[in-house]
């Protein structure tokens, strides 16, 4: 049966899956696609395997190789006024390394992704709602890397490995919150990019292997808004997290030793954590473990309840890496 595997989403959870282009060097090897946009209706997604195996997945959306940035976006923009609505939001990046998952977040300047076009649509509301609604916004920058909270605005140009630690404490019942973690005063896009992008920078100065390390560690944009309606008084206050995940690929046990196994192992730990939390709010199940991992108590109060959360799973369309591929699909399919 071709349609095995049917995801049904409800509740305030959506997923979306994006598959990269085969890249030149892949195109020049011959490489064939595994991965099936031409048959597949609105939000379906077929992996060919051997013609017995095929699978079909659904998703709120599904965006092949030929979607840009601005596709993409046009699913996404929602979330925005989501959150100066007064919602709390996440978006993820999930998917084995090198399949755009920075991409898709961070994009690049010929071709920016969710985070700067969600900034822009936040700046461009607020100047919409002008009169009516008054918002101040801050921003943070953060990595989870080896299951330690590191803020990379505090840290400035020190190594990783050097920058304060940080912990997540319960401030009130459902409210959490970072003590010592900068938030920058921003009040237009210019601003708060030149923020991130420092944010960013810190990142790569504190790594030895700026590519490697950035596939090992949780990057996290977090956009904090207060929000007050100039005619009836009334006050919100909601976060906007932006994260690109680790790499999802398993890790050969006989392949990673010292270091590299102890992140590997964070890695498994923090997204498994991740995958377990999700999907116990979309069941609804009564216990969520949210104090399984770092980046899920970091998230507790904008996972659940009126929150909205938003997954990417990004995929390759290469034959090589239909193992992982049909990994990252399952791992979707388990968030439902
Ligand atoms: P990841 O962050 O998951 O490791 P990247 O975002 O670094 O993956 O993407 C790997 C490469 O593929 C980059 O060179 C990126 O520009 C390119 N790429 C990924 N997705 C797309 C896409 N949808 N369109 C064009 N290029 C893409
Ligand atoms: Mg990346």
């Amino acid at each position: 049966d071709l349609y095995n595997k049917v995801i049904e989403l409800k509740g305030n959870i959506r997923v979306f899956c994006r598959c990269r282009p085969l890249n030149t060097e892949e195109k020049t090897g011959g490489a064939s696609m595994v991965v099936d946009f031409e048959s597949a209706n609105d939000g379906e997604l077929i992996v060919k395997g051997h013609v017995s195996s095929s699978k079909a997945f659904k998703f709120d959306s599904v965006f092949s190789p030929e979607d840009g940035q601005e596709t993409v976006f046009q699913k996404t923009a929602p979330f925005a006024t989501s959150v100066l609505d007064g919602y709390n939001v996440c978006i993820f990046a999930y998917g084995q390394t090198g399949t755009g998952k920075t991409f898709t977040m961070e994009g690049n300047e010929e071709a920016r992704g969710v985070n700067y076009r969600t900034l822009e649509e936040i700046f461009r509301i607020i100047r919409e709602r002008q009169g009516l609604y008054h918002y101040e916004v801050t921003v943070s920058v953060l990595e989870v890397y080896n299951e330690q909270i590191h803020d990379l605005l505090l840290s400035g140009s020190q190594p990783t490995a050097a920058a304060k630690k940080l912990e997540v404490r319960q401030v009130t019942e459902g409210v959490h919150h970072v003590p010592g973690l900068v938030e920058a005063h921003v009040t237009n896009m210019t601003e708060a990019w030149e923020v991130l992008q420092t944010g960013s920078k810190a990142r790569v100065v504190g790594s030895t292997n700026a590519n490697e390390h950035s596939s090992r560690s949780h990057c996290i944009h977090c956009v904090m808004i207060r929000g007050e309606n100039l005619v009836n008084g009334e006050c919100t206050r909601s976060k906007l997290w932006l994260i690109d995940l680790a790499g999802s690929e398993r890790v050969a046990k006989t392949d990673a030793q010292g270091e590299r196994l102890k992140e590997a192992q964070n890695i498994n730990k923090s997204l498994s954590a991740l995958g377990n939390v999700i999907s116990a709010l979309a069941t609804k199940s009564p216990h969520v473990p949210f104090r399984n991992s770092k980046l899920t108590h970091l998230l507790q109060d904008s996972l659940g309840g009126d929150s909205k959360t938003l997954m990417f799973v990004q995929i390759s369309p290469n034959e090589d890496d239909v193992g992982e591929t049909l990994c990252s699909l399952n791992f979707a399919s388990r968030v439902r």
